[in-house]
């Protein structure tokens, strides 16, 4: 579970770099939608550390949109972030999901040119964010640019490979 602004960042550069989606708005769009939906939650939760996530996923949407493979490019994400990271602790998963966001959105503007309003859904972004109750005050900074850059940077290149879009 990267924040947003990390999510948006693969999307945004898996399209400059690779193509092949028609509509970016949509293929953004799902890249948060997994965060926003309360009815995805338990199901989006449990794959977080299910190594058959693409299986689990195929099985409950086709990848046959730009919204669904946006989808799709999350839930990979989020595996991948949670398997390379390291972090176990729930006060350490809250600063990086919530707090983090704050921290990095400047960061992730200059660099990535992220912002919320990518997607159809900033309100319910910025929503989410502000309900979080986050203490921006006492929260770590836990990851280090160089370390979100290469992640987002692996994780594009493996979108990639495993982007076939063929359902198998
Ligand atoms: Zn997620």
């Amino acid at each position: 579970m990267p924040c947003i602004s990390i999510h948006l960042a693969v999307a945004k550069k898996y399209v400059q770099e690779h193509g092949g989606i028609d509509n970016v708005q949509e293929f953004y769009n799902g890249n948060v939608y997994a965060d926003l939906d309360v009815g995805l939650k338990a199901w989006h939760k449990a794959l977080h550390f299910d190594k058959d996530y693409k299986q689990k996923f195929v099985e409950r949407f086709k990848l046959d949109t730009d919204f669904n493979k946006g989808m799709f490019c999350h839930v990979m994400t989020d595996y991948l972030f949670l398997a390379q990271m390291n972090i176990g602790d729930e006060n350490l998963k809250r600063d990086l999901y919530y707090t983090y966001d704050v921290f990095v959105k400047d960061y992730m503007k200059k660099e990535y040119g992220i912002t919320y309003d990518m997607t159809n859904y900033t309100k319910e972004i910025n929503e989410l964010i502000a309900n979080s109750q986050m203490d921006t005050k006492n929260a770590k900074v836990i990851l280090s640019p160089k370390i979100v850059d290469d992640f987002i940077k692996r994780t594009v290149e493996a979108f990639a490979c495993l982007s076939a879009f063929d359902g198998s």
